[in-house]
C-alpha cells in the first residue's frame, strides 16, 4: 500500500474569501437575487456587466439603480484582488502582475502578447503543495487554494486592461489562458473546473474565451485527469512530466510516488481518447539532471507508445532561481534532446522563454514577492 500524500482535493472553504459574483453559476446568481430581495432579471444584468463589460466595480454599473448597486457591492463584490505592482519585460510585451487578495495572500499572473494572440498565465493556488525541488514556489509550500472568483478575476482584469489599451502594444483582446502560474490546478479541482466554465462560457455566463484556447496543466494527478476528461470540456491538458523514468521522477516531482509515469500516461491517454485533444507534455530541461540522450530516447518511445501522434513535447529551458543549484542545459544538449525525441515520432519544440527576466514559468512566480 502506498502511504497517502498530504494532498487536499477540494478542501472546505477555510481561508476562502467571501462569496463573489464570479463564484456563482446562473442558478446561484438567481438564488442570490432572491436572497437579496432583488428581481431575477437583475442576475443577468449584473453578470453582463461583469463578464460582458468586464466591470467589477458595482459603483460603475450605471444601468443599475443606486440602491441595487449598494446592495450588491456588499453582498456579491467583496474586495477580491488588488494589484500590488506590474513588472514589464520583453519591451513591455510581457507583464507580470502581483496581486493581493482580500486576506493579504499574494499571487501572480503573467500576460504575454504575441503578434497573433495574447496569453494570460494564471495561478490556481497561492503557493503549491507539490514540492518539486527545482521550483521556487514549491519550496514555500501551499498557502491556500484560490476561490473560483479569484481565478476568474485574474482573467477579467487582464481582458479589461487589454481592451482599454492599458498594456503596451495598444488595445487588444485576450485570447488564450494557461493554468501554469502558481499551484497545481487539479489539486484545487472543483474551483478550477468552475473557473474554466466561467472563463469559456459566453456572456452573461462567462468571458467567452474558446475552450480550445485554454490549457490546464498538472504534475500528473491521475484520478483528477480522468475526472477532467469526463467533464465534457475541450481544454488542452498539459502534463509536466520532466523525466520519463520513475526513479528520477520520484525525486523531481514527488507526487510521482503516488502516481508513477505509467499511470500518468494511461490517464493522459484516457483524456486524449475522451476529448480528442492532443496532450501537451512539459519537460523542464535541467543541466545534468534530466537532459541525457537516453532519457530523450525513453521519453519519445514511452510517449509514442502511450499516445501515438496525439502528443507534443514542450521543452522548457529551466529558469534558474537565484542561489539554486539547478540550471538550464547548454544549447547543444538541448538540440540533441529535441532531435532524439522527434526521432521517436513525437513532435518536440523548445518553448518560448518569454518572461524569463520576470521569472514566469510554472511555479517560478511569486516566490520573488
Ligand atoms: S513546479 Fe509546478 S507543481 Fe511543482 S511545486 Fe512548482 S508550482 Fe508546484
Amino acid at each position: 500500500m502506498t502511504a497517502p500524500l498530504p494532498l487536499v482535493f477540494d478542501a472546505p472553504r477555510r481561508g476562502m474569501p467571501p462569496r463573489h459574483l464570479a463564484d456563482l453559476d446562473a442558478e446561484g446568481r438567481r438564488a442570490a437575487m432572491a436572497e437579496l430581495g432583488l428581481p431575477k432579471f437583475r442576475a443577468d444584468q449584473i453578470a453582463r456587466q461583469y463578464y460582458g463589460r468586464l466591470q467589477a466595480d458595482p459603483a460603475a454599473m450605471t444601468d443599475l439603480p443606486a440602491a441595487v448597486r449598494d446592495t450588491i457591492a456588499g453582498a456579491l463584490f467583496p474586495p477580491l484582488l488588488t494589484p500590488v505592482r506590474h513588472i514589464a519585460c520583453d519591451s513591455g510585451e510581457t507583464r507580470k502582475t502581483l496581486w493581493r487578495a482580500g486576506d493579504g495572500t499574494l499571487l501572480e499572473s503573467v500576460l504575454m502578447r504575441y503578434p497573433d494572440r495574447a496569453t494570460l498565465c494564471i495561478s490556481s493556488q497561492a503557493g503549491c503543495g507539490m514540492a518539486c525541488p527545482f521550483c521556487a514556489t514549491g519550496q514555500g509550500g501551499l498557502n491556500r487554494n484560490l476561490s473560483t472568483a479569484e481565478i476568474v478575476d485574474q482573467v477579467r482584469a487582464a481582458a479589461a486592461d487589454l481592451r482599454d489599451g492599458a498594456v503596451p502594444g495598444g488595445a487588444g483582446r485576450l485570447s488564450n489562458i494557461v493554468f501554469m502560474g502558481m499551484g497545481e490546478p487539479l489539486a484545487n479541482y472543483k474551483r478550477v473546473v468552475n473557473a474554466v466554465r466561467r472563463i469559456t462560457s459566453a456572456a452573461p455566463d462567462g468571458l467567452g474565451i474558446s475552450q480550445r484556447n485554454v490549457v490546464v496543466s498538472t504534475v500528473g494527478l491521475a484520478p483528477a485527469i480522468r475526472k477532467l476528461a469526463d467533464e465534457g470540456l475541450s481544454v488542452t491538458l498539459a502534463v509536466s512530466l520532466h523525466t520519463p523514468d520513475d526513479e528520477l521522477r520520484d525525486t523531481l516531482v514527488p507526487v510521482n510516488n503516488r502516481w508513477p509515469v505509467a499511470e500518468v500516461l494511461a490517464a493522459a491517454r484516457y483524456y486524449a481518447d475522451k476529448t480528442g485533444r492532443r496532450i501537451s507534455v512539459e519537460y523542464a530541461l535541467i543541466r545534468d539532471i534530466n537532459d541525457h540522450p537516453w532519457r530523450a530516447d525513453m521519453l519519445g518511445a514511452k510517449l509514442h507508445k502511450a499516445l501515438g501522434s496525439r502528443v507534443h513535447v514542450n521543452v522548457i529551458p529551466l529558469n534558474p532561481t537565484p542561489g539554486s543549484k539547478w540550471d538550464a542545459s547548454p544549447k547543444p544538449v538541448e538540440r540533441e534532446f529535441v532531435r532524439r525525441v522527434e526521432a521517436q515520432g513525437v513532435p518536440c519544440t523548445v518553448r518560448d522563454t518569454r518572461g524569463q527576466e520576470i521569472a514566469a514559468a510554472c511555479g517560478q512566480l511569486a516566490a520573488e514577492g
